[in-house]
């Protein structure tokens, strides 16, 4: 009886150890949430907050993969961040594990119409192209598949996985991740939103294409780019010919209206990581990343023939009927000088830029509506 009685105390008092271990456990989860929580509330950007999801949170709770996948329809995201990133290939190695997706069919076909964390074991048809492919995933249990909602729209999903199968367990409550993926959500609207008008103020308002600002920060990171992976970099400087003339026939407005036009056809054949900026009046510059002097000579060739190709409807010129006009540009084409070691990024910016220049002057001076290629004294 004595033993007994001793038996199911020591019992009972082994439980209540295991009890006050898990309080403690989960104490201390809720802790670690909570600062991850206040961290993500504070990321200064939308790369910071990112990379907090990508990493901290993995770090933190010791999770084994994490990705994060976004609906990037408008594929704006995508620009938000190259905006800063610079090339694609530098963002995926600061990002590992971040997906934009053209739609949200896949995501609503995965959490249908309630939205709520699904949490089970890892099945790889499923939840491979989820969590970063079949490499990425390999090994997984289990996973906690977290959508991420706003106004009762799905805008992603954030996904955890598990070497461990029970990690994840159908059977757990998911208040904890309910209440991550609300706030995980609302952080990545807020972050959405402020680089968007980080970018306004970046933004030529008259064409729509970067301004001058923004080519000037955007030039710094891609020579910084060009150096890291010994990548050649080229830069255009195009100025449309005897534009003066468009106005002074035509009206201001008709000049606006085919400056327009211009950025417009331009942006229209460019690649993902190149960038196109009004430099001022009727000056446009470019960047071509990873692009070789005989391609970009091709590139500049090509804007040229499409420019004086085109015809340009402005309606409302100075004679009240709609116009039909064209026009022509003169190019002036640079590479970054690879011989740059120890040079200050600022400083090669401004020499490319002024490389381009010149050759330009010398496009005009040749008699218009050609490219030049920029001397550099060897
Ligand atoms: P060139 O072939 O030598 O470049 O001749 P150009 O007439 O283009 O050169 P110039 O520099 O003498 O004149 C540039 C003109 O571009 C003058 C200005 O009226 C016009 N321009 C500059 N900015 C704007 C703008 O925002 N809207 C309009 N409509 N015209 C502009
Ligand atoms: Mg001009
Ligand atoms: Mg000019």
């Amino acid at each position: 009886m004595q033993s007994e009685l001793q038996a199911e105390n020591q019992a009972l008092r082994e439980q209540l150890q295991a009890l006050l271990q898990e309080a403690r456990r989960n104490e201390d989860k809720m802790r670690r949430f909570e600062r991850l929580e206040h961290q993500l509330i504070a990321a200064e950007s939308l790369q910071a907050l990112l990379s907090l999801l990508l990493q901290a949170y993995a770090q933190a709770f010791a999770i084994d993969r994490v990705s994060l996948v976004l609906v990037d329809s408008e594929r704006e995201i995508s620009r938000l961040l190259q905006a800063n990133a610079g090339s694609r290939e530098h963002l995926n190695e600061t990002l590992p594990g971040l997906q934009l997706l053209p739609s949200a069919l896949q995501l609503q076909a995965l959490y249908g119409p309630h939205s709520k964390p699904l949490l089970g074991r890892f099945d790889p048809a499923t939840h491979a192209a989820l969590l970063g492919g079949e490499a990425a995933s390999a090994g997984l249990g289990s996973v906690a598949l977290l959508p991420l909602a706003r106004h009762g729209q799905l805008i992603g999903g954030l996904h955890f996985g598990s070497v461990d199968p029970q990690r994840y367990d159908p059977a757990t409550g998911t208040q904890l991740l309910e209440r991550l993926s609300l706030i995980v959500a609302v952080c990545l609207e807020s972050a959405i939103n402020q680089e968007r008008l980080k970018l306004t103020g970046l933004t030529d308002v008259l064409t729509g294409v970067h301004n001058r600002r923004y080519f000037e920060h955007r030039c710094l990171i891609e020579i910084a780019q060009a150096r890291r992976y010994r990548h050649p970099l080229a830069c255009l400087f195009f100025d449309l010919d005897h534009f003066k003339s468009i106005n002074d026939s035509h009206g201001h407005p008709v000049g606006d209206e085919v400056l327009r036009g211009v950025g417009h056809l331009v942006q229209g054949q460019l690649r993902a990581g190149d960038t196109i900026a009004r430099y001022g009046g009727e000056e446009f510059v470019l960047l071509l990343p990873q692009t070789a002097e005989p391609f970009a000579r091709e590139i500049a060739e090509r804007i040229r023939a499409s420019l004086a190709q085109q015809r340009f409807v402005a309606a409302g010129g100075t004679s009240g009927q709609s116009q039909v006009l064209s026009v022509t540009a003169s190019i002036g084409l640079a590479m970054l000088n690879n011989d740059n070691a120890g040079i200050d990024a600022a400083v090669l910016a401004s020499e490319l830029i002024s490389d381009a220049d010149q050759a330009l002057y010398r496009a005009k001076q040749g008699g218009r509506n050609r490219v030049e290629l920029a001397r550099r004294p060897s």
